[in-house]
């Protein structure tokens, strides 16, 4: 705990409340699954929530999906596309703990939030599929996880396919994304001979045996690894394979060291197959014992640490129109400090004013609930009158702000045109709501005479769903006209330091919504030019928090 920290100053006021706050924090894990489309994570979820208990037969989750989407009263476009928008909360107790999985859309539907979530999240778990080894979206969202050295745990799937060797798997994670890794249990066998793995923390073998396409927990059976039984449980050539691997990875291997996977330098890693659930139940074991639970957060006055007794969020993510009937919005509130409770009057930071918190919701899947309480680690979702925007404080106590949630470097860039000069004013305003909403960046040439606004996206779902809103909500028929850039680069030191550089090739400059500089490239390659030529103009990859 630092010195400048809130709990320490705060003199405790009521003891039973600080007992409360100390248990529930103890027993939350809040975490984002990272990974490539395809690689399984809606099935890992699924049997995640299967071991927790939350469903009873897995294949629920698609289920319902399906059901929903047959009576489902969201956004039309959501309909039409067949896809999921939201980015959901589950919220699931396993043992004694209360688990938080924060949900990051696929990939369609990529974007902003995507990178947003993380911001929610205290902890990642990178899924990776063994015969893919690392993939674009994987490492897009490890960047993201690694600004803010999240703690990260490797689940590599799909063990029962043919795959790639598990420690050139390792290597390049290692290599490729500079984290040391650590294997937690290591596979025995792959494809139709995956048997099981070995579990390094209990130094036993545990062998499984598939269940009807793994609806059910898996059956498992464990020995020690000089058991006798083994000889009739496993095939001797895999039982020599493992002994061999073993004797690799413990003699050239670093030590499991908890503080490093905490600052997000190592990776526990986890071998299994989502689908047969082999390897769930250890890795949901393992991972409870060793991720983080919500720690403190930074803030305008100090580190303020869960436990202090006022309550305190930020806001993550807005969803607009789940349910166009009512036109509600959902402001996503991550819970720092203290106790949330249904109807508190709490201070919102930006306006200095107080807002009433009615209708409180937690969330599972796409159901949603009223809540009475929520603790630090959790996710609430309050309907938003309008007050909130992305990275917003709500606190009681003492006034204090979070740190805000930076712009994520946007790869799309379109010119978004108004055909029709009488809806100029519809036109403006529903571009610039939709803005602070966050549902896209907007960004202006440098060039005065070209006024149409830039959308600038990190997925192309951003652009469909701002046309489609400004159709549907603001009545204004819009064109979109694709620029050909891809890379983005806001200039550190502004105006002047990109002055003092002189002319560029190859890049045009834009300015963000704050009237700060921002470099657009067509490619990585032109980037790395332009910084190779220019050693002294520095460039960022994320946007200043306003
Ligand atoms: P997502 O796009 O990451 O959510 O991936 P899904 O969970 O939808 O899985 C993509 C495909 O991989 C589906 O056909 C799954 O049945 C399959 N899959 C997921 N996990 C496994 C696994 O452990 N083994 C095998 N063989 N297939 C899997």
């Amino acid at each position: 705990m630092s010195t400048d920290s809130l709990a320490l100053d705060q003199s405790v006021q009521d003891k039973s409340l600080q007992v409360e706050l100390e248990t529930e924090i103890e027993r939350r894990r809040n975490f984002a699954i990272i990974s490539h489309p395809d690689a399984g994570k809606t099935t890992l979820t699924e049997k995640l929530l299967l071991y927790g208990g939350a469903i009873h037969e897995a294949g629920a989750v698609k289920a319902r999906r399906a059901q929903r989407k047959a009576t489902s009263d969201w956004m039309e476009m959501e309909q039409q596309r067949g896809i999921s928008i939201t980015s959901t909360v589950l919220q699931f107790a396993y043992k004694d703990c209360h688990i938080n999985l924060l949900d990051t859309p696929g990939h369609q539907d990529f974007s902003e939030d995507t990178y947003r979530t993380l911001a929610a999240a205290d902890n990642a778990v990178m899924l990776v599929d063994a015969a893919k080894g690392l993939e674009p979206q994987t490492r897009k969202l490890f960047e993201v996880c690694k600004l803010r050295s999240l703690p990260i745990f490797t689940f590599i799937n799909k063990l029962d396919r043919p795959g790639r060797e598990p420690l050139e798997l390792l290597d390049e994670i290692e290599q490729e994304l500079g984290l040391q890794t650590y294997a937690v249990n290591w596979p025995i066998g792959m494809g139709d001979r995956f048997r099981g793995v070995f579990d390094r923390r209990e130094q036993k073998i545990h062998l499984f045996e598939r269940s009807a396409h793994g609806s059910r927990e898996a059956t498992v059976t464990t020995v020690d690894l000089g058991d006798p039984r083994i000889e009739d449980l496993l095939e001797q050539e895999l039982y020599y394979q493992l002994k061999e691997d073993l004797e690799v990875i413990e003699g050239v291997g670093p030590e499991l060291d908890l503080a490093q996977v905490h600052r997000g330098k190592m990776t526990p890693v986890f071998f299994g197959s989502a689908m047969t659930n082999f390897g769930v139940e250890p890795f949901l074991n393992a991972f409870l014992d060793y991720a983080l639970k919500p720690g403190p957060h930074h803030s305008t006055v100090g580190e303020v640490e869960p436990t202090y007794p006022e309550f305190s969020g930020f806001v993550f993510k807005l969803q607009a129109n789940m349910d166009p009937r009512h036109r509600d919005r959902i402001a996503f509130v991550r819970v720092c400090s203290g106790k949330f409770e249904k109807d508190m009057t709490v201070n919102h930071a930006r306006s200095g004013k107080t807002v009433r918190l009615s209708r409180p919701q937690k969330l599972f899947a796409q159901e949603r609930e009223s809540i009475e309480a929520a603790y630090p680690g959790d996710v609430i979702g309050l309907n938003n009158p309008g007050a909130f925007a992305i990275g917003d404080t709500i606190y009681l106590g003492q006034k204090l702000e979070y740190e805000g949630i930076p712009c994520f470097s946007p790869e799309l860039f379109a010119y978004l045109k108004n055909p029709n000069p009488s809806k100029f004013k519809q036109f403006h305003k529903g571009v610039s709501e939709l803005r602070e909403e966050g549902a896209v960046q907007i960004m202006f040439s440098a060039d005065e005479a070209k006024r149409d606004p830039i959308l600038a996206a990190v997925g192309q779902l951003q652009f469909e769903v701002v046309q489609f809103r400004l159709q549907n909500e603001y009545n204004v028929e819009t064109q979109i006209e694709l620029l050909p850039y891809s890379v983005a680069r806001w200039v550190t030191g502004g105006w002047d330091a990109l002055q003092k550089v002189g002319r560029l090739f190859n890049t045009v400059t834009v300015k963000d919504s704050w009237g700060r500089p921002v470099l657009l490239f067509r490619n990585e390659w032109n980037c790395q030019q332009v910084e190779g030529e220019h050693p002294e103009l520095k460039l960022s990859t994320i946007a200043p928090v306003v």
